[in-house]
């Protein structure tokens, strides 16, 4: 098997290893410095422009019914209270009858808040769709583009962050597309038209807005600052608490088999009370900023009525004049400030972004050729034509040396040789998860480079020595190795396999839901449910490594009789400790550091007295105590 658990780089622990994981994945929570990466957003909003138009359409009528509700108000005081001679000329403009009747100013009022409700609605849905949308469809896009990418990518990058790209960071563009646009869009419209529209009521309190206004923002965008900062922090505390409960948790047995909960305890304690102080700090600077902003705010508009006021009594101004201002200013500040706050949503939602479209820019290592040849159902000729491999991740280790190999159609071949001698990688190369780096593969004459990969693996059926299961029912787990087989085959591969009289006993029988990874079968149990899989897949090529390792004795002669009846009429090639199990192949391939060493059956090996003939021997030796033992 190949070996595919992280390694610690050399002279690290394994604990450093990890550490060093977590700071590499928090360098990439951080938010981006530009809003470049969002750029790479547009693709996928561009698909609904119809989606895009109406959200546009409905901004802009809430931004401008928004900003005319003000003008409201003030008719409202100087016309339908009418008090004011000044007030009432400028009713009159508007033609709205006589200013003493103020229901029809009450009416205009009402007309308009619902609209300027119904609008803002409308804007809220579109573009939530819209953000529901894309994200949906990046998900998708991210989640087909991993599907495809090979096991090199895998081994560099961790499977909990590649998830929490797909989740977390998704849902940070979420909330920008689907609320910080339209937030900062619709501010970016009210600030500017509400600041032209303070000035034409009164220029002098405008500038007093102008200049108190920055009073109030700054420092508000430097405790924003601060604020984030921190959150940044109590997220990073949470995510390391997170991987290591993952950790702990999906390695629940060797925690309690060592007695080590006092210190997993311990350690997710520490980390989760690291979130709560990194949180409680963060609260301070919230609730200081809300007295600040709250209190500066609240002075500031008294200050402005207080001056208004003064300008009311004497005359320059009116009352409804006073209102529409405030309002107006409110919108001024409220949507500055805004601003500022989903501008850091953008920049994180940036950093998203960058992150995603670094997974969407990840090129399988495993070329696809542009006009593939088209292959039905294989001969089953496979061919090795000089080949020297390293795994990418250890390019110095060169794993197979100038490997020549043909197995013939219908043969069945056996690998033996000692641990490490590169084995499992002859079946990696065979369905193509690497490339070599010298020579080349053929299946039936054709070089593999000319062949699509999900052709070309759909010529082999695979059983590993701990094949994984998924969750799901038992007859779901076998019709994975073709989906379209009809239940009466599924059963007759797992009769084959000899699982069905296991499956059979199951509380459900063959619709018993196996559990997380099949966790509720023994491990025979699941190699056998994995066995009836490539039984069922009918595959022209079989590779088997290690596949009855799990079996008892009599499960296991049972399966191998199984097996020589299915692999009659298909190429079969069969990795194996036990030299009991490799007696009945037609060639035995010995292989020792990456190099074929010696070739022939059994007694030709055992003849020439190399290698074979050494293992051989050692194990029918322990064979032979074993039954000595047995027998005193
Ligand atoms: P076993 O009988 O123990 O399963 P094997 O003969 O099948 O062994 P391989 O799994 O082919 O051996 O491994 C050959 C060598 O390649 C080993 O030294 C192993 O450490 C290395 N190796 C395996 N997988 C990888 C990988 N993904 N990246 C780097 N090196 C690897």
């Amino acid at each position: 098997m190949p070996d595919t658990t992280p390694r610690a780089a050399p002279g690290r622990s394994a604990g450093e290893g990890f550490m060093a994981e977590l700071n590499r994945d928090k360098e990439h929570r951080d938010k981006s410095s530009s809003l470049k990466p969002l750029q790479r957003l547009w693709p996928f909003m561009a698909k609904y422009p119809a989606r895009i138009a109406l959200f546009l359409f409905f901004l802009i009528v809430a931004a401008i019914l928004g900003l005319a509700l003000p003008s409201a108000g003030r008719l409202l005081v100087d016309c339908g209270f009418g008090e004011n001679a000044a007030a009432f000329a400028y009713c009159k403009q508007f033609a709205l009858g006589d200013p003493g009747k103020i229901s029809s100013y009450f009416r205009l009022a009402i007309v308009l808040a619902v609209l300027v409700g119904l609008t803002s609605a409308l804007r809220f849905y579109h573009v939530s769709v819209l953000g529901q949308r894309v994200i949906t469809d990046l998900r998708k896009a991210v989640y087909d583009h991993l599907l495809n990418l090979s096991p090199v990518f895998f081994e560099r990058v961790r499977t909990g962050e590649v998830l929490s790209r797909l989740t977390t960071d998704t849902t940070l563009i979420e909330t920008v597309i689907g609320s910080s646009i339209s937030f900062a869009l619709r501010s970016i419209a009210t600030t500017i038209g509400a600041v032209i529209l303070m000035f034409f009521v009164s220029w002098k309190l405008s500038l007093m807005v102008i200049a108190i206004g920055p009073v109030v923002i700054l420092p508000a965008i430097f405790l924003g600052r601060r604020m984030q900062r921190l959150s940044r922090d109590s997220q990073d505390r949470l995510a390391d608490a997170s991987a290591r409960a993952g950790e702990s948790l999906g390695a629940i047995q060797t925690v309690q088999a060592f007695t080590r909960e006092a210190k997993e305890r311990v350690s997710f304690a520490d980390t989760a009370e690291g979130t709560f102080n990194a949180n409680r700090s963060r609260l301070r600077v919230r609730s200081f900023m809300t007295a600040f902003i709250f209190s500066a705010g609240l002075v500031a508009m008294i200050f402005i009525f207080w001056y208004g006021a003064s300008e009311v009594s004497k005359g320059s101004i009116t009352a409804g004049e006073i209102l529409q201002f405030s309002m107006l200013a409110f919108f001024a500040v409220s949507g500055a400030g805004f601003l500022t706050e989903t501008w850091a949503e953008f920049l994180r939602a940036a950093g998203a972004a960058e992150r995603l479209v670094e997974l969407l820019d990840e090129k399988p290592s495993i070329a696809a050729p542009t006009d593939p040849l088209p292959i039905g159902r294989a001969q089953g000729l496979v061919r090795f034509e000089d080949v020297s491999f390293s795994y990418p991740g250890r390019p110095d280790d060169v794993v197979l040396q100038n490997i020549n190999l043909t197995v013939a159609p219908g043969e069945t071949v056996a690998l033996v040789g000692p641990s490490g001698a590169g084995k499992s990688t002859i079946f990696q190369l065979l369905l193509r998860f690497y490339d070599p780096d010298t020579g080349a593969l053929t299946l039936d004459g054709t070089a593999y480079q000319r062949l699509a990969p999900q052709a070309l693996r759909r010529q082999f059926a695979i059983v590993q020595q701990a094949t994984p299961l998924f969750s799901g029912s038992a007859l779901e787990n076998i019709r994975y190795g073709r989906v379209d087989a009809e239940d009466a085959e599924v059963i007759q591969a797992a009769k084959a396999a000899y699982a069905d009289d296991f499956i059979q006993r199951l509380p459900d029988g063959y619709d018993t839901d196996l559990g997380e990874r099949a966790t509720t079968l023994s491990g025979g149990q699941r190699q056998r449910v994995a066995i009836a899989r490539a039984i069922l897949r009918d595959a022209p090529v079989l590779l088997l490594d290690e596949a009855t390792s799990a079996l008892d004795a009599e499960s296991e002669r049972a399966v191998q009789k199984a097996f020589a009846e299915i692999s009659q009429d298909r190429t079969t090639l069969v990795i194996a400790h036990r030299l009991a199990t490799v007696l009945s192949a037609d060639r035995i391939i010995v292989m020792d550091e990456g190099r074929i060493v010696e070739e022939g059956t059994h007694t030709e090996l055992i003849t020439q007295g190399g290698l074979y003939a050494r293992l051989a021997k050692l194990q029918f030796e322990q064979d032979a105590v074993i039954r000595e033992a047995a027998a005193e």
